[in-house]
């Protein structure tokens, strides 16, 4: 889910709409050069129709003039000549029967019909219109003799004869005169009447045409320009937008989202699919620890100077990016993991060389992305590329390096594939499995080391799946809390032991506290004390017979929210430890803040040889310590006889551990207490029979509240 929004995220940046822009650009100048075009070419024939008309009106006039004259001995000729116009009749089979200037027409072949002038038809027959020679060029005609306009020949034309007029008339501005022979039948058909038009052409029509088309050209031109215009910024933008969205704030390289886009596109590409690819964690050790000895900035800038670094060594085609905090991430083609390894101490030599007067230390996970072979054993390209997992592997196998301060590398092996495919089946299962209530209580005694007497008991999960096995806390626990899924285990837990602690009351058996684990996650939870009264409540159970186990390294969360946990937790009778003490740092000054009522003792204390000096001077002034600060001791993990009288001898208070008993099934502990309930230990059997009368109070109450709840619930639901 968060891959595909990661991914949606990418393609939103990465969407090019340039190919829209330029279509759209596309199309506006398609649609403005056809307007132009057909402004053009209309005005065009606007401007020549118009003018033919009024060449048309002489020259038919002229014809009109000689077919009306009847009388044969006017000099109808020297009228007509009078106008100054080339002229010439013909009888019908082409005879010429009076000439007057020259006669150039005919040479073309090709003959106009007007359309402006058909109305005129009638009055002299058929009006025909001949090329001059010197039409040729712009004026064309089809087969049938019908004249188109080509605008742009004819200012080609029109500049040619503008040219050879200036050289004529000297430079001085001139007209352009297009000769048409106009052909008018006379005299009933039996003569026809040529007649030179002039179609003058004049200078200031070419400019109002060459204005009209420069306009439309300088329109078309604008709306590219913009269009261009828009086009870069857009791209430029995106550009600088998709730049932003790839670098990483700190190091100003590229960041995790470029190396899962730019990886993917890589590694799924045809011609890397034999080639293995490593994809690696490398870690800066002890970042925080260089930014408190140097400074934030200091300690940025030499994550910009591992990113530079990291960069300088790579080779073709591969890549890198800072992840977060000190890590990065690579993508290194690897030939073998020996090559590899050789190549990674290359880098990493240069890398601590980085700081000369500051030990800089790194960690290398890495995860070979072997070449993905089909169904017939052929090598095929990857599909299935999930680099977020191929990099949480490289992660895995970087985390098998803690503990240790030297650089090294480490890779993802058969045995980290088993762990993690055991990860994904806790995760997968575990909800199943708190229904079923196949997680089970084990208790674990704790004894009083002087007289052996059952002082407390520790409840500790097990898994018992009918598919998995039984398995140990170690095996699932850390991973429900890495995955913040442990709240539900604590409760579990809780319910599960109250509700034992009050059937084993009910019983009149000889009860004693039983402490339970709560995680450190769980105290990010408000409200956890009302919480765990409630669930102990709606047992039963009194609040004293609960214990609230809490580990060492939860002290370093939230510390304010933690005292008032312990102290509402304590203020409702709950008994408050902490466990695992001396295990992790800072205890000392947990313990200065936080008001608890019992320190366990970390197992570890044990391991050696307490009767060396030094581990006794600690173990009995931490015993000391609890005692002046009036807690209980209990001492965890103990396994020999001399182990326990050392504890007797410093005032240890409880001892848990093998040498006393192992954690046992409900049955076993119950019939432990069974056996320890007899008239001799009558005082430890017997409880407090006021703490169970107010635990019964609020067993009801709780039921009550319950009730109520469920009936509001419902009201809610249905009103009626
Ligand atoms: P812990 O709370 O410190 O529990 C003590 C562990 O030490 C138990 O391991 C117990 O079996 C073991 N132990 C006790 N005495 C000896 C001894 O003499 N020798 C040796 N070698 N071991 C001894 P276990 O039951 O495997 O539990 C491991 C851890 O798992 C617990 O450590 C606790 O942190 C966690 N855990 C267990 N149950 C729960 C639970 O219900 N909730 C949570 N959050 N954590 C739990
Ligand atoms: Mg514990
Ligand atoms: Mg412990």
């Amino acid at each position: 889910m968060r891959k595909k929004s990661k991914r949606k995220a990418i393609n939103k940046v990465k969407k090019n709409p340039l190919w829209l822009t330029l279509l759209f650009c596309f199309v506006i100048a398609l649609i403005v050069d056809v307007f132009i075009a057909f402004f053009a070419s209309s005005f065009t024939t606007y401007i020549i129709e118009s003018k033919i008309v009024g060449e048309y009106e002489s020259v038919s006039y002229l014809a009109k003039l000689y077919d009306k004259n009847t009388d044969e001995n006017e000099d109808i000729f020297s009228a007509l000549n009078e106008e100054g116009r080339d002229y010439y009749i013909a009888d019908k089979h082409g005879k010429i029967i009076y000439q007057n200037g020259n006669n150039t027409m005919g040479n073309t072949s090709g003959y106009l019909e007007l359309p402006s002038m058909a109305d005129k038809k009638g009055d002299h027959g058929d009006v025909r219109a001949y090329l001059d020679n010197s039409t040729e060029g712009f004026l064309t005609t089809d087969d049938e003799g019908k004249i188109t306009f080509d605008p742009e020949s004819m200012l080609a034309f029109a500049y040619k004869v503008e040219k050879d007029l200036h050289a004529d008339t000297q430079g001085k501005q001139a007209s352009i005169n297009l000769p048409i022979w106009i052909a008018i039948d006379v005299k009933d058909g039996k003569q026809v009447f040529y007649g030179k038009a002039s179609f003058v052409f004049s200078m200031s029509d070419i400019v109002l045409l060459s204005a009209f088309i420069l306009v439309g050209i300088a329109l078309v031109g604008c709306i590219l320009i913009l269009m261009l215009v828009n086009m870069i910024t857009t791209f430029t933008s995106q550009k600088r937008m998709t730049k932003y969205f790839f670098t990483d704030p700190i190091t100003r390289g590229h960041n995790w989202m470029w190396f899962t886009y730019k990886g993917e596109k890589i590694l799924r590409k045809r011609k890397f699919a034999s080639q293995t690819f490593a994809i690696l964690d490398l870690v800066f050790l002890k970042y925080r620890n260089y930014c408190v000895c140097h400074s934030v900035a200091e300690g940025e800038e030499m994550l910009c100077k591992i990113d530079r670094l990291i960069k300088e060594n790579l080779g073709k085609n591969e890549f890198s990016a800072h992840y977060a905090s000190a890590n990065f991430a690579l993508a290194l083609k690897a030939n073998s993991p020996e090559e590899l390894e050789a190549r990674v101490k290359g880098l990493l030599e240069k890398l601590e060389a980085l700081e000369s007067d500051h030990r800089v230390t790194f960690h290398v996970g890495a995860y070979l992305l072997q070449p993905v072979k089909d169904a017939k054993g052929r090598i095929t390209k990857r599909r299935d590329i999930d680099i977020e997992r191929e990099y949480n592997n490289a992660c895995t196998a970087r985390a098998t390096l803690d503990g240790c301060d030297d650089s090294g590398i480490a890779f993802f092996d058969a045995d980290l594939v088993e762990e993690q495919k055991w990860i994904d089946i806790v995760l997968d299962k575990y909800e199943a499995a708190i229904e079923n209530e196949e997680f089970v209580v084990y208790y674990q005694p704790k004894y009083d080391p002087k007289t052996s007497e059952l002082k407390g008991v520790e409840a500790l999960i097990r898994w018992n799946s009918p598919e998995l096995g039984f398995k140990a806390p170690s095996t699932f626990i850390p991973i429900l809390e890495k995955n913040g899924l442990i709240p539900k285990i604590d409760k579990y837990m809780i319910s599960h032991v109250a509700r034992d602690q009050k059937s084993w009351l009910d019983m009149g058996l000889a009860c004693v506290p039983a402490s339970v684990n709560v995680s450190r996650a769980h105290f990010m939870e408000k409200d956890l004390a009302n919480q765990i009264k409630n669930m102990v409540d709606k047992e039963g159970c009194p609040h004293e017979y609960i214990e609230i186990e809490l580990t060492e390294s939860a002290f370093f969360d939230d510390k304010k929210a933690m005292i008032d946990t312990i102290e509402q937790l304590k203020d409702m009778g709950f008994k408050v430890s902490m466990d695992d003490f001396g295990s992790g740092y800072s205890s000392l000054n947990s313990l200065k803040d936080m008001p608890l009522d019992i320190l366990k003792l970390d197992a570890e204390f044990f391991r050696g040889d307490l009767n060396d000096d030094r581990g006794e001077i600690v173990v009995s002034q931490a015993l000391k310590l609890a005692k002046d600060l009036n807690m209980l001791t209990v001492a965890e993990g103990v396994e020999e006889k001399e182990q326990v009288d050392f504890l007797a001898k410093y005032g240890c208070d409880m001892i848990q551990g093998f040498y006393f008993a192992k954690p046992m099934p409900k049955e076993e502990y119950t019939k432990r207490m069974d056996d320890l309930s007899t008239p001799e230990n009558e005082a430890i059997a017997q409880p407090n029979p006021e703490a169970l009368r107010k635990a019964e109070e609020r067993r009801l109450a709780a039921e009550e509240a319950a009730d109520e709840k469920a009936a509001a619930e419902n009201e809610a639901e249905n009103p009626e």
